[in-house]
């Protein structure tokens, strides 16, 4: 079983709790930029992701726990967490998810 660590609850909650909610840090563009897109920008801002093989910055969803949304620095190719953070926090940099990465490799 999987388990997810939720950084507003602060614990780690079985997966079954989470919901995947697309890829993180993924900006919608303003109404004003809406209006002057084409319809392939367009197209391609609502259907078009990264779909990385690897670590994948993703936004999760604790919709059967506190209901909260976050982020996750997740491995695609193994399913492993790295971290979790904070909605409104900035994509981790790479010194972080090395360090997180390595911590989780301390507590295994
Ligand atoms: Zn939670």
């Amino acid at each position: 079983m999987i388990e997810i660590h939720c950084p507003y609850c602060n614990e780690k909650r079985a997966e079954i709790e989470f919901a995947y909610a697309g890829e993180a840090h993924y900006v919608r563009p303003t109404a004003k930029e809406q209006a002057e897109m084409s319809d392939e920008d367009w197209s391609r801002y609502m259907f078009v992701r990264d779909n990385i093989r690897g670590e994948h910055a993703e936004r999760w969803w604790h919709n059967a726990g506190c209901n909260m949304f976050f982020n996750a620095i997740r491995n695609t190719v193994t399913d492993k967490f790295v971290m979790t953070y904070k909605m409104g926090l900035s994509r981790p940099s790479k010194k972080q998810i090395d360090a997180a990465r390595k911590e989780n490799k301390a507590k295994t």
